[in-house]
């Protein structure tokens, strides 16, 4: 039962909660996600000294953090539902992810070791704490309760503030000679901080006991059975399954973001506007700025066209957020195509723009109806676990996404590759870029074809 503290915007004031205690833990995510790929393949021999990476390999190692950030959530899912619920997996999870930033604060640039020991502690609790504070904002609201697509728009809102405040603070702070990669860090491990402190503070208040006990106890005792899995139930967790390769394929697409898409803004975007130069990892943040611009359309637009009785269920959704990321990739193909025009062009800052709005209006058309769908499909005593299925799509996706970008620095080696890309005017230099965006463009518009199918 959703505690009795009353509401605030028509919503449980519990929402709000989850809300702060979200946009903290993302702002710290993203925060130190927007240095990861630039730490790492930043010269050790510079003023700012990094690990000094070539592209592929940080590309590959990004592509493993990542994929793993998201494939604990798997078993932070199980943890919660069957042994620790889902308020002290929260606990726990938030404070071994702060744990970890304080660690790549100490660890850099000295010891690479020690900085994959302070990702692995960003790993584990990222997997108790992501799965289950989404699954406790489905908790807020009785089933067919119509405001819960509301109330995931909203905690969608906190998650990109977070996100969006993040990257321009710790790659100010990162990116600068005078201060350097770790204050970064450590300005993500303060967010990741401020996350557990609220919640520790106000949970019991507005939260009440909702995920205190297990699912799996609470299931027993609200249905007064251990009874398998119904017919509907089954059909349902179907759908999450055949959903899973698609969704996975946007992911895919939309997670060169944070990879091969900074490297892009790091050394292939012309960042001056007059004297100043724009720090690579602030394009991190217009994901975020776009999904706070623009989330209150889509929201308004599903509600539309459902009034309209316009057919726009999930899979629809899934289907446009495809082709519209496949838009966003022909962008930074232009974007590759203007690079050539003498030898030393850049692209100019429009095209990574561009990608970063379509991308956005793709994740909007996906992640936050999924998010939603996931919490109404799910059989109350794998709630948790249902949720973690959720996230092992960007997951499986990530890891993935780190072989495919990290094909542009090796593609140039390709002699096939490299006839390609010169019979449309791309120098050899630039033949893995045009391949993969082209490719994974390619790719999306197929899998596409294939869901309307
Ligand atoms: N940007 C969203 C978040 O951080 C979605 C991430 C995801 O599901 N892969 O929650």
């Amino acid at each position: 039962q959703p505690p009795a503290s009353g509401t605030l915007f028509g919503h449980p004031k519990g929402l709000f909660l989850l809300f702060s205690t979200e946009m903290w833990e993302r702002f710290s995510y993203y925060g130190m996600r927007a240095l990861l790929i630039l730490t790492l393949v930043a010269a050790t021999e510079s003023t700012n000294p990094g690990f000094g990476m070539s592209n592929g390999d940080a590309l590959l190692t990004y592509g493993y953090y990542t994929g793993l950030v998201y494939a604990t959530t798997l078993f932070g899912g199980l943890i919660a539902d069957n042994w620790l619920g889902q308020r002290r997996s929260i606990i726990i999870g938030g404070i071994l992810m702060a744990i970890g930033q304080f660690t790549l604060f100490a660890a850099t640039p000295h010891s690479l070791d020690l900085f994959y020991v302070g990702l692995g502690f960003i790993i584990c609790g990222n997997g108790l704490f992501k799965p289950n504070i989404s699954a406790i904002v489905g908790d807020l609201y009785q089933p067919g309760d119509a405001r819960r697509d509301g109330g995931f728009s909203i905690f969608y809102m906190g998650i990109n503030i977070g996100g969006f405040l993040a990257p321009l603070i710790t790659s100010s702070l990162g990116e600068s000679d005078a201060f350097g990669w770790r204050y970064g860090y450590l300005a993500a491990g303060v967010g990741m901080t401020l996350s557990v402190v609220i919640q520790l503070l106000f949970a019991q208040k507005y939260l009440g006991d909702l995920g205190r006990v297990p699912g799996r106890i609470l299931s027993h005792t609200e249905a007064g059975t251990a009874a398998p899995l119904t017919k509907v139930e089954f059909d349902r967790l179907r759908v999450v399954l055949f959903l899973f390769i698609f969704v996975t394929m946007f992911w895919l697409a939309f997670e060169q973001a944070g990879g091969l898409m900074s490297l892009f803004a790091l050394s292939h975007t012309d960042r001056f506007i007059g004297t100043f130069e724009v720090p690579a990892g602030w394009f991190q943040s217009l994901n975020s700025l776009f999904i706070i611009i623009f989330a209150p359309f889509f929201a308004w637009l599903w509600v539309t066209l459902s009034s309209r009785k316009i057919q726009a269920d999930a899979p629809i959704k899934i289907l446009f957020g495809m082709l519209l990321t496949a838009i966003g990739f022909g962008f930074l193909i232009m974007g590759v195509f203007e690079m050539q025009t003498s030898p030393g062009s850049k692209a100019s800052m429009l095209w990574l723009t561009l990608a970063f709005l379509f991308h956005t209006f793709g994740e909007l058309c996906i992640s936050p109806v999924g998010l939603s769908l996931m919490t109404k499909l799910a059989p109350v005593k794998l709630a948790s676990l249902v949720m973690g299925i959720w996230f092992l799509m960007p997951a499986v996706a990530q890891y993935l996404a780190g072989f495919v970008g990290a094909y542009s620095d090796s593609a140039g080696d390709n002699p096939a590759m490299v006839e390609f890309a010169a019979s449309l005017g791309v120098r050899q230099a630039d033949a893995g870029l045009l391949v993969v965006f082209g490719g994974i463009a390619v790719a999306l518009v197929v899998f596409a074809a294939a869901l309307w199918l």
